[in-house]
């Protein structure tokens, strides 16, 4: 049994300490939820701690959306072009950068009678979404052209640390601040949302100042990891055991590990490492990669090591432990990135509410 165990004492703490540290910067927070999805536990707590509202990277699975929201949520990446409609009917922003795109947005909204709040991405240097930044005043003009307006400019974002692990600094926070004040004086209309991202963002604004057009900020991975990533540094302000991974043993043994003669490829496809070897302590777990992300889990107990994943099984050495381990006892780990989108995605794994500090 694969258990995700969602401390809310921890979280409430993640989200309020950052709440009150980008308010007092000037910036709204804007929850990102990737793994976790329509989760209405995590989006009542977002919501009554002082979210300013909820952002997500994939359209509802189950096609309902929350009653826990007060207002739409925003739709964080691109939108595909066959998917306008059932975009604009869960969420009131999305973020964009083709003008084809922002076009069918405004038929497809037009036509229901409703309005679409657009945020145009700038690529600032991170190679992911988002116009080349002289391209920004160019497609503005066009998104202003546009006749019968299903939708509405509102603003501009850039998202940082997500693939060439492009880091904040003078020079892209600038740029997104110059060429808001360039869209207001020569298109007049007006930006009223620039957003950054994401967790990556904390640490510099701990020692730097926003320019004052910079009102949004979007968070996910510090809320629930209390990690800084791309510098991959813990938030000392912040829990890093929001998210427990919990599952049971499933087998003991002690077993000689040698490096065998003739070896091929494992389950997965790799080839297997033998990192320990002589008489060893193994314990056959109850998940695999299909229940989260195996190897971004850390073992809670120190004396423990993953040496082994397949897809419904976790080999762990315990050979190192204080421990004696015998089927059923349970193990518990920290997650990383992968393990938490994993985990909450898997339809596996139970995802549990932990309500009190000592249940
Ligand atoms: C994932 C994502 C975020 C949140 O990033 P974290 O590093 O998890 O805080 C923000 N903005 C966009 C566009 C994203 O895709």
């Amino acid at each position: 049994m694969a258990q995700l165990i969602v401390d809310i004492k921890k979280l409430r703490h993640n989200i309020q300490f950052l709440v009150e540290f980008c308010n007092n910067l000037g910036l709204e927070v804007i929850g990102i939820l990737k793994g976790p999805g329509q989760d209405s536990v995590i989006i009542r707590e977002f919501i009554s701690n002082g979210i300013a509202n909820v952002g997500f990277s994939s359209l509802p699975a189950n096609k309902c959306c929350d009653k826990a929201f007060k207002k739409k949520p925003v739709f964080i990446s691109l939108p595909s072009i066959h998917e306008i409609g059932s975009m604009i009917d869960y969420f009131d922003t999305s973020f964009n950068s083709e003008i084809s795109v922002i076009k069918k947005i405004n038929e497809v909204s037009a036509a229901r009678n409703r309005s679409h709040n657009i945020i145009l991405m700038v690529d600032t240097g991170d190679l992911r979404e988002g116009v080349l930044p002289e391209n920004v005043l160019g497609i503005v003009k066009q998104i202003r052209e546009i006749k019968n307006p299903g939708l509405c400019f509102s603003g501009i974002g850039t998202n940082l640390g997500c693939c060439a692990g492009v880091i904040p600094n003078e020079h892209n926070i600038n740029l997104l601040q110059d060429l808001a004040v360039q869209i207001e004086e020569k298109s007049s209309l007006p930006v009223k949302t620039v957003s950054v991202g994401g967790s990556v963002m904390l640490d510099w604004l701990k020692t730097n100042k926003l320019p004052p057009k910079i009102n949004q900020i979007r968070l996910g991975e510090a809320i629930f990891l209390g990690n800084i990533p791309t510098i991959d540094r813990k938030h000392k302000d912040l829990h890093d055991d929001v998210l427990i991974f919990r599952s049971d043993v499933l087998g003991v043994s002690e077993k000689r590990i040698d490096h065998p003669e003739n070896y091929g490829k494992n389950a997965l496809g790799y080839k297997p490492e033998f990192e320990y070897t002589g008489i060893r302590k193994r314990a056959i777990m109850n998940f695999g990669i299909s229940d989260t992300y195996p190897i971004g889990l850390q073992p809670l107990d120190p004396g423990l090591n993953i040496v082994c994943v397949n897809s419904n099984y976790t080999i762990i050495d315990y050979t190192d432990s204080k421990k004696d381990l015998k089927p059923g006892d349970f193990l518990e780990f920290k997650m990383n990135y992968m393990s938490m989108l994993q985990g909450f995605i898997s339809p596996f794994t139970r995802i549990i509410y932990k309500k009190q500090e000592d249940d």
